[in-house]
């Protein structure tokens, strides 16, 4: 017999370790999800306007997924890493094409973002022999010791007792945060940014150094767009100093900024780029590394102590040629630019309206809002570290009233499904509106 929601939320709250919080608190129970919605177990809607953790790309239940899952269970649920399968050739091939097949050749799937970025991390220091990881303050790469460990964010503490060696971080820009004007002040950011990268990482010793590791476009910490410039610094650095670039597209990936990949928007060419999420959009977990055709031929040579025993899941594969073949076929990619031009100036009207929003940042459908209580002075809401009940109670405010996302530090994402539609953005966010309404009244 199902259960109850209520038996569903008790026995959650007693058996199950909860992410990134203390044990024990009530979870929402959910019942079920379709297109942008997803339902709890008392049926009441939701509008998931951050595509839940930012890999919901293509929305809930689409049916080209569900069957493509559904047709490969029937076969053949999973074959191990060592035997060729046909979704798994498939997909290997696609995100080749989709990455640029002049430049890229192989791919290593994992399960996550994370394993991911762990792999990414040991392809680059066996191709370079050598040992340091470079990361920005300002990132999120995973869970996983290496992954947390290039991580910026507090959420790396914990990897950090006990440690993994050579891992450095640097301060990437915030042109909000640190001061600039978007659009004005762009060069003198850049050259800041990357006077100060260059001179560390000469005292760090250059030679020592295998990857620099970014998201192409930071995520969870705020969508925090580079000044123009930056990236191709970023790169240019790396080149003289023979280091790898890693573009850590786990979240930015997969037609969420109106590109395939996020680093499409600059002009970059990262060595390795490390996806997951709306590889899949989350129907069944996938990750994986693609690599340029020189690190994929040194592996021809090399043994890739690399190793998964779900690496290149059947499964997951299956779900993975059903997305990325949706993105293509379905052309996301102008869509998600369409409905930038509805999403895009409502924010900035946010912005206008609003003392407690600094700034708006949106690119495609990956957007974020910065929440102030000091819009003259830029004063975040919550400083760096602090975990206030603002941003909880922002958050609830929306929920409540049928808007899901999340916000971490001070800002609100606003990252819905890439399938979205303009009625469907027009219905939700005048409730973004109200709320910002509400937190002026509140805590401005
Ligand atoms: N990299 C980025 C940019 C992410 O946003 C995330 C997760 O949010 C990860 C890596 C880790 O991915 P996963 O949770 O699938 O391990």
């Amino acid at each position: 017999m199902a259960l109850t929601g209520k038996e569903i939320q008790e026995m959650h709250q007693t058996y199950v370790m909860q992410s990134w919080s203390k044990s024990g608190a009530p979870a929402l129970p959910i019942d079920h999800a379709e297109g942008i919605y997803f339902y709890d177990c008392d049926g009441k809607k939701y509008a998931d306007m951050s595509s839940l953790m930012v890999n919901a790309n293509l929305g809930h239940q689409l049916p080209e997924i569900v069957k493509a899952i559904k047709e490969q269970a029937d076969k053949m649920c999973f074959m191990a890493p060592a035997y060729a399968t046909e979704p798994k050739s498939r997909l290997a091939k696609l995100l080749v094409e989709v990455a640029g097949a002049d430049h890229y050749q192989r791919v290593f799937f994992t399960n996550g973002g994370a394993e991911s970025n762990e792999n990414a991390i040991k392809m680059a220091r066996m191709f370079t022999g050598r040992t340091k990881i470079f990361s920005c303050y300002r990132s999120y790469h995973g869970a996983t010791l290496g992954a947390s460990n290039a991580s910026g964010d507090w959420r790396r503490f914990a990897a950090e007792i006990g440690g993994a060696n050579g891992f450095v971080k640097f301060m990437n820009p915030h042109m909000y945060q640190d001061g600039y004007t978007r659009g004005k002040d762009d060069a003198i950011c850049t050259k800041k940014a990357i006077d100060a990268l260059d001179l560390q990482l000469r005292y760090e010793g250059p030679e020592h150094v295998a990857a620099i590791i970014m998201e192409s476009i930071v995520g969870a910490n705020g969508v925090i767009l580079p000044p123009e410039g930056y990236m191709e610094g970023v790169q240019a650095l790396c080149r003289k100093y023979g280091i790898l670039l890693i573009c850590d597209e786990v979240m930015a990936g997969f037609a969420r900024t109106g590109k395939m990949f996020a680093w499409q928007n600059f002009d970059i060419q990262p060595d390795i780029i490390t996806c997951a999420k709306g590889i899949t959009c989350g129907y069944v977990p996938l990750g994986a590394c693609i690599v340029s055709k020189e690190i994929a031929a040194f592996f021809e040579e090399h043994v890739l102590q690399c190793g998964l025993t779900y690496s290149g899941h059947t499964l997951a594969c299956a779900a993975g040629v059903a997305s990325v073949q949706y993105y293509l076929d379905h052309d996301i990619c102008t869509h998600v630019m369409e409905m930038e031009q509805v999403l895009k100036p409502f924010l900035e009207k946010m912005v206008e309206k609003h003392k407690c929003v600094g700034e708006a940042r949106c690119i495609g459908l990956f957007a974020a809002l910065e929440i102030v209580k000091d819009k003259e002075n830029r004063v975040p809401m919550q400083e760096y570290g602090e975990h206030g009940p603002v941003m909880p109670a922002i958050m609830a405010e929306l929920k409540k009233r049928g808007f899901s996302t999340f916000g971490r530090e001070n800002n609100v994402n606003v990252c819905p499904p890439l399938i979205i539609t303009k009625a469907e953005l027009e219905e939700y966010l005048p409730i973004l509106d109200e709320v910002l309404t509400w937190v002026d009244e509140t805590y401005c």
